[in-house]
């Protein structure tokens, strides 16, 4: 692992870097098969050097705006520029390899036959292939000397630094990387993501990941694009999308939300928590659905309090209660290291969060 962030640091001196990283534009792009729009008008930008995560559910079209981006998927309308090329649009398709950017496939998609320096040869051309590149590129990821090896005989995270190598050697604009992790087990996956991560940091590459792991986009991404049944519903910074969400849905998808209904009054919302500061609030009178994170709530024991401690989820680092309101709702709320009740205490519950975000009860 030094051995890669080391090189990593010294990477902006290596010749293994693309000096202009690229600027992605994506403008209202449509992509349907048989059924109903994959892509429903995609709007997305990203910038040079940036790293943008798609996130979302399964089968929300990550992958064919990923494959779209490549040049592996054909779209229907819209199109996609890379910096001041357009790459996809009417009547225009640039072929993948013509367009100079790096994939690395979720199953890395390495050649078995091939040992690692021809897997990572393998997209570079002849007069390349003859220089010190994969040599270069190999030490890039921390795979100097195994170069002869075949890929089954290397682990699981060895193998997925080849995939980063071949899709890097040929110095691409921008990396595309399909689920890069989740070949892994678990504590190799957090490891490999750091190190790449911090590897393609250093580089200044520009770099678009797809996930459905909450936690791995908000590791990756400078913003993240969520989407939802073929479209971007919104585009933010992990603060941003964790705290400031456009939706209910993507609030429940981006970690456990509490949904409260109350009543907007003047400077919040009166909820059967009390009156929380909700960070739109002009419209007074209207029902609306709090959205409260289980760390913004806290319990205090009182034997004349309103609700009760359902159960406990102990996790080490911190606890989740699962407390029964006075109207009959359960709420999660989140505390530090070890809790100080026990299931069937009665406490009160308080807001103690910044301002939540509310939608209309019709939202
Ligand atoms: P996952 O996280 O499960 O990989 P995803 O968000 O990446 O999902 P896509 O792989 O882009 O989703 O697929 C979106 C939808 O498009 C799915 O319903 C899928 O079945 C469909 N789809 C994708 N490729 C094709 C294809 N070549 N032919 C027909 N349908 C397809």
């Amino acid at each position: 692992m030094l051995g890669v962030l080391n090189i990593a640091r010294r990477a902006n001196r290596r010749p293994g870097v693309s000096e202009s990283p690229a600027r992605i534009e994506i403008v209202d792009v449509r992509r349907r098969f048989d059924g109903p729009d994959v892509l429903n008008d995609v709007t997305l930008t990203v910038a040079s050097g940036e790293s943008m995560v798609l996130l979302g559910p399964s089968g929300c079209g990550k992958t064919t705006l990923l494959r779209s981006i490549a040049g592996l998927e054909r779209i229907d309308s819209g199109s996609i520029a890379i910096d001041d090329e357009i790459v996809s649009g009417p009547g225009r398709h640039v072929r993948p390899e013509h367009r100079h950017i790096g994939m690395v496939f979720q199953d890395w998609a390495l050649f078995p036959h091939l040992t690692v320096a021809d897997n990572v040869a393998f997209g570079l051309n002849k007069a390349e292939r003859d220089t010190a590149r994969v040599a270069e590129t190999l030490e890039l990821v921390g795979l100097a000397g195994l170069g002869d090896r075949r890929p089954a005989t290397l682990s699981g995270g060895q193998q997925q630094r080849v995939a980063l190598a071949r899709a890097l050697a040929p110095q691409p604009r921008a990396l595309l990387l399909d689920e890069p992790f989740s070949n892994l087990d678990t504590g190799l996956r957090v490891r490999v993501r750091n190190e790449v991560n911090a590897l393609l940091r250093s580089l200044g590459i520009t770099a678009v990941y797809v996930t459905h792991d909450q936690e791995e986009a908000f590791a990756l991404g400078d913003r993240i694009a969520v989407m939802m049944a073929g479209s971007v519903v919104q585009v933010g910074t992990p603060f941003e999308i964790y705290e400031r969400p456009v939706a209910a849905a993507i609030s429940d998808f981006v970690g456990e939300t509490n949904h409260i209904t109350g009543v907007m009054v003047d400077g919040g919302a009166d909820t059967c928590l009390g009156k929380v500061a909700v960070s739109a609030s002009d419209r007074i009178g209207q029902r609306v659905q709090v959205l409260i994170r289980p760390e913004h709530l806290a319990v205090t024991a009182d034997p004349e309090g309103a609700a009760s401690i359902e159960s406990i989820e102990y996790y080490g680092h911190d606890h989740v209660l699962r407390v029964r309101l006075a109207d009959g709702s359960l709420v999660a709320v989140r505390g530090a290291m070890a809790p100080s009740v026990t299931p069937g205490d009665r406490v009160v519950v308080r807001h103690t969060g910044p301002r939540s975000v509310a939608f209309d009860v019709d939202d």
